[in-house]
């Protein structure tokens, strides 16, 4: 919807707009609203991210209504694996599909393209490799960690036995404290990656702590995909027994999960995301999924990854020279957390100012946060959609002294 300059050069929405309007105006009209906010706001949520026309269109495509439950061939017998006639183009696509990412990622790994979201993603991944009742070793929600990394709300929390590391006084990471909790209490996996972490992820040193702990490591890369992809942040693939990633945030794909593991736990993973997790897979937003890798693999996706990182740097940095505190002091990647603590307004308070200015973000915990998730003693900002418009270190510069008026008025009010 936004060519690579950031100008919205594209009638791509407003002619679909057109279609969706012709059967239901009052659709088609939130969607046109929401399209303008899009375009008109600053978008800095860290899970967000425009993709392209070529994405959109694949993911509106024919494929959409397709049925072919299984997968291209049987890994058993070797045999076609659908069960559905008419599936010969959609296994070729699938094929392409998996293909692809393994060229954006380096690797010989097995891929599932499947799983429709990050959470079925992890949903599948637990399943090929653990039973309920099972210890996890992972980074809780306050920390940074996501809900499906043992939150007592979701499936993970409910399912396995969960045992949280902690960050250390300063946000990062505490290895200590990993390998501490990993030789004490014998996790089955350890679960590294995260939503609100704002550094370098350390894989070998996961990796050795699972293997002294003799447990399967987990990747979830979710946020940092498009990263790796990039060469931006160190991999995960050779450290990993299983890795998961949604595509729609930093790799700016369709909405949607993949899978990688070690070869031998393809059938496991194949078996955990259909039949056991999933039916018929989204052959449309496969296709959708296939672009994305194609675009990773652009020479122009690595100039993208690069600035979402610089972008990111200078974006803290000018926070930091304005007085405030960020998490760990600033950031290796595309996400930091600002923290509110000491402000007598909340993160919520500040996600509603800012909505009503044009700016998006959202509320988020800080390690040690005192005001509970709904509220929330921090914000968190990234920088992979506006960089996907054409922002560079300037512009979010001027974002962030935008974003400090704001405070400051709220500040004022709050007198
Ligand atoms: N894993 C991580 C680290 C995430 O940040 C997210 C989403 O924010 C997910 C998994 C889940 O993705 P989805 O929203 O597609 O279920």
């Amino acid at each position: 919807m936004f060519d690579r300059n950031g100008k919205d050069g594209s009638e791509y929405n407003v002619k679909n707009i057109e279609f969706i309007s012709k059967s239901s105006p009052a659709v088609g009209e939130m969607i046109r609203k929401e399209y303008e906010r899009q375009k008109n706001n600053i978008e800095l949520i860290a899970s967000e991210n425009y993709c392209s026309e070529a994405v959109l269109a694949a993911c509106g495509s024919c494929l959409s209504w397709k049925y072919a439950e299984g997968y291209p061939y049987d890994r058993k017998t070797g045999n076609k694996g659908r069960y559905y006639g008419g599936t010969k183009f959609v296994d070729e696509l699938e094929e392409y599909c998996c293909d692809k990412w393994r060229e954006v990622f380096r690797t010989d790994y097995h891929v599932n393209v499947q799983p429709h979201s990050g959470s079925q993603a992890n949903f599948a991944a637990y399943k090929a490799i653990i039973e309920p009742g099972d210890t996890v070793l992972a980074m809780s929600l306050d920390n940074g960690g996501h809900l499906t990394h043992g939150s007592s709300v979701n499936f993970s929390g409910k399912l396995y036995n969960i045992v949280f590391y902690d960050v250390d006084e300063n946000g990062f990471i505490d290895m200590a404290d990993v390998r501490g909790k990993a030789l004490k209490y014998n996790p089955k996996v350890i679960v590294a990656g995260a939503s609100a972490y704002a550094r370098i992820i350390d894989f070998k040193a996961f990796a050795e702590i699972a293997e002294e702990a003799g447990a399967y490591l987990m990747v979830d890369m979710a946020h940092i995909a498009g990263l790796v992809a990039g060469g931006v942040h160190p991999s995960p693939f050779g450290y990993a027994d299983i890795i998961t990633t949604t595509t729609h945030k930093t790799l700016r794909g369709p909405r949607g999960g993949l899978i990688f593991c070690r070869p031998e736990l393809a059938k496991k993973v194949d078996s955990a995301v259909f039949p056991y997790a999933q039916g018929g897979p989204l052959e449309h937003v496969i296709a959708g999924k296939a672009v994305c890798a194609e675009e990773a693999l652009s020479p122009e996706f690595k100039v993208y990854a690069e600035q979402v990182v610089k972008n990111c740097r200078a974006f803290a940095d000018e926070f930091i020279k304005l007085g405030y505190k960020i998490v760990t002091g600033g950031t290796d990647n595309h996400v930091f957390l600002i923290d509110l603590s000491d402000m007598p307004f909340s993160g919520k308070d500040l996600q509603d100012r800012l909505d009503e200015e044009g700016i998006t973000l959202n509320k988020n915990c800080v390690p040690g946060d005192k005001r509970g998730p709904k509220e929330t003693a921090g914000v968190r900002v990234g920088t992979a959609p506006m960089t996907t418009r054409g922002y560079k270190e300037d512009d979010f510069r001027e974002v962030a002294k935008k974003i400090d008026g704001i405070v400051k008025a709220m500040l004022k009010e709050a007198k």
